[in-house]
C-alpha cells in the first residue's frame, strides 16, 4: 500500500515537472535553472516566508535522532535481538504480544528523559507568533514520540500514531495514556540488552481496556509495518496541502517517505519546499530551498520572526 502510493506520487512528481508547465517565457530558463539546483539563500527563504500564511511542516526522524531518541532501526539499531520491523508487526503482536508491549513499554519509558529540542522549540514557537497575525502552521509528523506536542505544538497530525496512545482490538476505542508503567505487569520490564529473557507476561496481565465491560487487549495506538494510514489524518493531510503556500521538510528528504507522498503534490501546485536535513540532495529535485545540517541549528534562525512581522 505505501510503496503503491510512493510509486503513485513519484510518478506525479516526474509527469508534472514544474518546467513542463509552461511559465512565461521570460522566466522560464531562470526558473528551470533554480529548479535544478535548490537554493541554500536563506535571505531569499526569509522572503518566502515572510509573505506565507499557512505553513505546513512536515517532519521525519531526524528531528527526533536530534534529541537521542532511538528508532530501533538501521546499523546499531537493536531492541534484545530484534529491530523495530519485527516487533512492529500486527503479525508480532499476534504471536507474542507480552513482547511486543515490552518494546513499546520500553519505549515510552526512554521518552520520560528526553526532551524537545530546538527544531522542535522553533516550530512550536513560529505557530503561535504567527496565529497571533492569522497565520498557521501545521506540523505533519511521522514520529510517534510526541516531542512536538511537548514543544508546544497545537496543530499536529501524527500520521504514524503515538507511542502515548492506545487502541483496543476488541472495541475500537483510542485512548492517551501516560501512566508509567502502563500497566503493573510491565513494571521494571522491557530492557533492551541482548541477553534479557522474554517476561512472558499472561496475557490478562497485559494494558487492558477501560471501556465498561470491555476488557479487550490493548494495542499501541501506531500504524505498524504492513499497516494502511489512518483515512481520516490523511483527508486532515490532504485538506493542510491544498491550503499551504509554504512546505518545510524538515529531519527528512522530501524524495523519502513521509515527504515524498506528500510534497510531489505541493511542489506540483508551484508551491515552494524547503528542505532541513542533513543528507546531500540530489540536483534534480524540483524543491525550492535546501538547508543542510542538523536542523535543531538550520531551523531556529530560519522561522525567527520576520522584521515585517508586527506582531509577536
Ligand atoms: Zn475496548
Amino acid at each position: 500500500m505505501l510503496m503503491s502510493l510512493f510509486q503513485f506520487t513519484t510518478r506525479r512528481l516526474v509527469s508534472q515537472a514544474y518546467c513542463g508547465l509552461k511559465p512565461p517565457p521570460s522566466k522560464k530558463q531562470r526558473f528551470c535553472l533554480e529548479m535544478a539546483r535548490p537554493s541554500s539563500n536563506m535571505a531569499d527563504f526569509r522572503e518566502v516566508f515572510a509573505k506565507a500564511k499557512h505553513i505546513a511542516i512536515i517532519t521525519g526522524a531526524g528531528v527526533s535522532a536530534e534529541s537521542g531518541v532511538p528508532t530501533f532501526r538501521g546499523p546499531g539499531g537493536f531492541w534484545r535481538k530484534w529491530q523495530a520491523q519485527e516487533l512492529a508487526t500486527p503479525e508480532a503482536f499476534a504471536r507474542n504480544p507480552s513482547r511486543v508491549w515490552e518494546f513499546y513499554h520500553y519505549r515510552r519509558e526512554v521518552m520520560l528523559s528526553k526532551h524537545p529540542n530546538p527544531a522542535h522549540l522553533a516550530i512550536a514557537e513560529c505557530e503561535r507568533r504567527l496565529s497571533k497575525q492569522g497565520r498557521s502552521v501545521v506540523v505533519i509528523t511521522q514520529n510517534i514520540d510526541e516531542l512536538h506536542r511537548k514543544a508546544g505544538t497545537k496543530h499536529l497530525l501524527e500520521i504514524h500514531g503515538s507511542l502515548f496512545k492506545t487502541r483496543c482490538t476488541n472495541c475500537g476505542n483510542v485512548t492517551a495514556d501516560y501512566k508509567s508503567p502502563i500497566c503493573p505487569a510491565l513494571a521494571g520490564k522491557g530492557a533492551p540488552d541482548p541477553e534479557v529473557a522474554d517476561a512472558v507476561i499472561p496475557v490478562e496481565d497485559l494494558p487492558r481496556c477501560e471501556e465498561d465491560g470491555c476488557n479487550g487487549l490493548l494495542r499501541p495506538h501506531v500504524v505498524w509495518f504492513g499497516e494502511t494510514l489512518d483515512a481520516d489524518v490523511l483527508t486532515e493531510v490532504e485538506k493542510e496541502l491544498d491550503i499551504c503556500d509554504l512546505c518545510l521538510v524538515v529531519g527528512t528528504s522530501s524524495v523519502v517517505y513521509p515527504a515524498a507522498m506528500f510534497a510531489p503534490q505541493v511542489s506540483a501546485r508551484g508551491v515552494p519546499v524547503a528542505e532541513f536535513n542533513m543528507e546531500a540532495t540530489p540536483a534534480t529535485n524540483r524543491f525550492r530551498f535546501h538547508f543542510p545540517g542538523p536542523c535543531g541549528t538550520t531551523l531556529p534562525p530560519a522561522l525567527a520572526r520576520h522584521e515585517t512581522e508586527l506582531i509577536s
